[in-house]
């Protein structure tokens, strides 16, 4: 399938520099000349022909115009001949008479005259006192022009007129009744002795006068006529009258034509001589036609013959560029083509097939099966197979074989085998389509084995995993700890959902009150969402569960949901043993520090109670003495009353201090929890001798929290601190406590500072871990419940020493809890996450 060579191009590619320029040049130019230098020929020949008709045409016209010059001036010569001799005819009448005047002579002078002269009307004498002496005439003179004798001349005076006076009168109106023709008069005047005695006036017919000249001539094709000075017909003779069928001719090819005056009358009478072309040039003009319809048709056939040429370069252009287009995408295909006639041998491959199978397009020309690029096993097969397909078998997947390169490697091949018909629909051979599928079924084998790594991981996963696409029950994916939960439906799916509240989804069309958060987003957002986690206890398997879910873009398209359970029951238990644990913890260590305090209370109580004994004592003494009036009873028995209710205060203190039932959180007010704190702690307090001030700012936000619990951290680092300040024993001076409680933004702070011995870095790092202390009695839990507690209720705890230059004047404990106006509905216990 090469493209079709063009000789032209062949001959470019030959024509080195400056010749292959021109020879470019003029290929562009080609086509226009191919069709002008021919038109021009052909013009150019036309033009010659008109041409040469021109020429003699005009040289006939000479030649004419000097025929109709010689004849005319022959003519007019004769007459002048004639007229000259006319007047000496009169001149020797008029002498004749002048002998003796007398009628007798005029008359027999006159008739002689009229009957030897043809073109004579009449002849008339008149006096001189033109009256009409005597007058002769032919019978030709028109009636119009006769006199009576004695009749005057009434159009002039005769005397006037010279010798030989010739006058032309033209004819009047033919069609009027006193018509008289057109007549030349000759005045010939009598004088005698230079006396004038009359005039003898001659009438001549013009057309006889003419008549005479031309007697004889031949005037097939001349037409000679006499005219007056204004061109007014006279007389004529010739074609003019006698030749009424060369009027086309005349048309046609205009006359020639020549007027010359006769003397003597000069140009008062002229002859006109007209030449008309008898000769048609019938043979002339179908030669000039012929000729002009040879051109027309020569160059209307040239412009076809151009156009036609025009279209085929055309054609051929764009063919050529349409099978150079081909030929490039065939180049460019990865498919390797090969076209089989009807017995199975090779009659073309592509490039690709070439490139393929190692064998050049040119070699494979003619190969048939077997073929060399089957392997040497496989070709009893493929034999059998190719001859089935010829047989008109058909395999609608192609054939998938190993193919043999021409250098022994071998490729997988995909080949597809299908009839080629012509425009007829005529089967001509078979056109096979090979598709090196090597590398597909390479990538295809290790998708497959990343497939089975994946499921293998997937499958041995101890976490359930399962896949359903949304607003539908069927599961997509569900891997083995699943199928062994809850078996291959998705009930369990949809129970695990519904459980951690994310069922909204599934469930919507029943619930249509409930809006899932990721409803009418679209899907990118929605599989880009943050993963979502719930912990579920699910009965029927006695478990609890982690849950993550997430959205993805299932391979089909639908959006779909994934669920990760992983069992984290043993987490729980233990989470829930080491709540179990803290609560115990939190209550001993309440307990524990009402022990230490034991000896504090117990001298706490032992005052109100010393007094109230000192008090009762005294009354029964002064009672039995009689010493005493009822109404002075009263003040003691009050104050014995307020001791017992100081004391009955503290001990209900103490009671609701270690009897902490269950978590319990309420709103409170700082000071409510500054104030009962105190109430314990300020028995440690005094005991160890240090002064506690309190920095309380009014208006303080109110505090969700337990109250047991802050007011044992309270009580914990008060005590601690003063325990710090005693151990140390420190002078009088460093033996305060300072709490402060303000607002810090969006929360409130709490700040126990003390004047002790501050702590060494060895104790701050340690600090918070459990059963650290530094006291030879002590537990070192204190700070560590201390700690958690603050953090349950989403606060925080730090501390610090305070420094004077290097030395240590103190240590500061301080917790932060938050407001309940930020978070008054935040959760004591680890939050309860939802799906969805
Ligand atoms: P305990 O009081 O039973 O030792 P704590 O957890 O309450 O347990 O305290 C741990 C240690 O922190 C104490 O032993 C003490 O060394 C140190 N400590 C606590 N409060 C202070 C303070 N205000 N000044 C100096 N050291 C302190």
């Amino acid at each position: 399938m090469s493209a079709p060579e063009n000789v032209s191009d062949s001959l470019e590619r030959q024509a080195p520099g400056k010749p292959r320029a021109w020879w470019r040049k003029l290929r562009r130019s080609q086509e226009r000349l191919s069709l002008l230098v021919p038109l021009f020929a052909v013009l150019l020949l036309v033009a010659i022909i008109a041409g040469s008709y021109l020429l003699l045409r005009m040289e006939e016209r000479a030649r004419e115009q000097e025929l109709v010059l010689q004849e005319s001036q022959f003519l007019a010569l004769r007459l002048s001949e004639q007229l000259l001799t006319k007047q000496d005819d009169l001149q020797r009448l008029v002498h004749g008479m002048v002998a003796p005047v007398s009628g007798a002579g005029f008359d027999q002078a006159a008739r002689a005259l009229l009957a030897r002269d043809g073109s004579l009307y009449a002849i008339t004498w008149f006096d001189a006192r033109q009256r009409v002496v005597s007058t002769h005439h032919t019978s030709m003179l028109p009636s119009a022009l006769r006199r009576e004798a004695g009749a005057l001349w009434q159009e002039g005076a005769l005397s006037d007129m010279p010798q030989g006076h010739w006058v032309l009168t033209p004819s009047n109106d033919a069609r009027s009744q006193s018509a008289s023709p057109s007549v030349l008069r000759l005045f010939t005047p009598i004088q005698v002795n230079g006396q004038y005695l009359g005039t003898v006036l001659a009438e001549y017919a013009p057309h006889m006068l003419l008549h005479n000249v031309l007697r004889g001539d031949n005037l097939a094709s001349l037409a000679v006529a006499l005219v007056d000075a204004q061109g007014t017909h006279i007389a004529g003779v010739g074609a003019v009258n006698g030749v009424a069928g060369m009027r086309w001719d005349a048309q046609a090819f205009p006359p020639t034509q020549l007027s010359l005056p006769i003397s003597p009358l000069g140009d008062a009478l002229q002859l006109k001589t007209t030449l008309y072309r008898t000769d048609r040039n019938v043979t002339r003009h179908a030669l000039l036609v012929l000729l002009g319809l040879l051109g027309t048709t020569t160059t209307a056939m040239l412009l076809l013959n151009w156009r036609l040429s025009r279209r085929r370069l055309q054609t051929q252009r764009r063919l050529r560029e349409e099978s150079s287009f081909r030929l490039a995408i065939e180049n460019s295909l990865t498919t390797g083509i090969r076209v089989l006639d009807l017995d199975g041998v090779t009659t073309y491959t592509n490039a690709a097939f070439a490139r393929m199978v190692g064998w050049s397009q040119q070699e494979m020309i003619g190969m048939k099966a077997p073929f060399p690029y089957w392997p040497e096993k496989d070709r009893e097969v493929l034999a059998e197979r190719f001859q089935a397909e010829l047989n008109g078998r058909h395999y609608p997947g192609g054939l998938q074989l190993r193919m043999r390169r021409k250098n022994g490697t071998a490729f997988d091949a995909r080949v597809f085998m299908t009839p080629l018909r012509d425009e007829h629909g005529v089967q001509t051979g078979w056109l096979t389509t090979i598709n090196d599928i090597t590398e597909p079924n390479r990538i295809r084998q290790q998708l497959a084995a990343a497939h089975d790594r994946f499921t293998l991981v997937l499958e041995s996963l101890d976490a359930s995993i399962t896949v359903a696409p949304l607003g539908s029950k069927e599961l997509v994916f569900a891997n083995r700890l699943y199928r062994q939960w809850f078996g291959a439906q998705s009930d369990g799916h949809l129970q695990m959902l519904a459980q951690a509240g994310a069922s909204r989804i599934q469930e919507s069309d029943d619930n249509t009150d409930e809006e899932d958060a990721l409803m009418g987003l679209p899907a990118e957002v929605v599989t880009t969402a943050n993963t979502d986690r719930a912990e579920i206890y699910v009965e029927s398997l006695g478990k609890w569960l982690e849950l993550r879910s997430r959205y993805l873009d299932w391979v089909d398209g639908r959006l779909a949901q994934m669920l990760i359970a992983t069992d984290i029951t043993k987490r729980k238990q233990a989470e829930e043993q080491a709540a179990r644990q803290i609560e115990k913890m939190e209550s001993v260590s309440r307990l524990m520090t009402m022990g230490e305090m034991a000896s504090s209370v117990a001298h706490e109580l032992n005052q109100p109670l010393a007094a109230i004994s000192n008090y009762v004592n005294g009354m029964i003494s002064r009672i039995k003495a009689d010493t005493i009036e009822r109404d002075q009873l009263l003040i003691p028995l009050e104050k014995t009353a307020h001791q017992a209710v100081r004391a009955g205060q503290v001990i209900h203190r103490i009671r609701s201090f270690i009897k902490r039932s269950e978590f319990n959180r309420e709103l409170c007010a700082p000071q409510r929890l500054v104030t009962e704190a105190l109430e314990l702690a300020n028995i440690e307090i005094r005991k160890r001798s240090v002064r506690l001030s309190l920095q309380l700012q009014p208006n303080l936000p109110r505090l969700h929290v337990d109250a047991i619990l802050i007011e044992q951290v309270l009580i914990n680092l008060l005590k601690n601190a003063a325990e710090a300040i005693d151990g140390a024993d420190l002078p009088t001076a460093r033996r305060g406590i300072e709490l402060q409680v303000q607002r810090d933004g969006e929360d409130v702070c709490f700040r126990i500072i003390d004047q002790g011995p501050g702590m060494p870095e060895t104790v701050t790092s340690q600090l918070f871990d459990a059963f650290f202390s530094t006291k030879k009695d002590g537990m070192g839990i204190g700070l560590n419940l201390c700690r958690s507690i603050i953090e349950s209720h989403q606060g925080k705890l730090q501390v610090r020493n305070l420094y004077n230059g290097p030395n240590a004047i103190g240590c500061e404990f301080a917790f932060w809890l938050p407001a309940a106006t930020k978070s008054p509905s935040a959760p004591a216990e680890p939050p309860m996450p939802i799906l969805g």
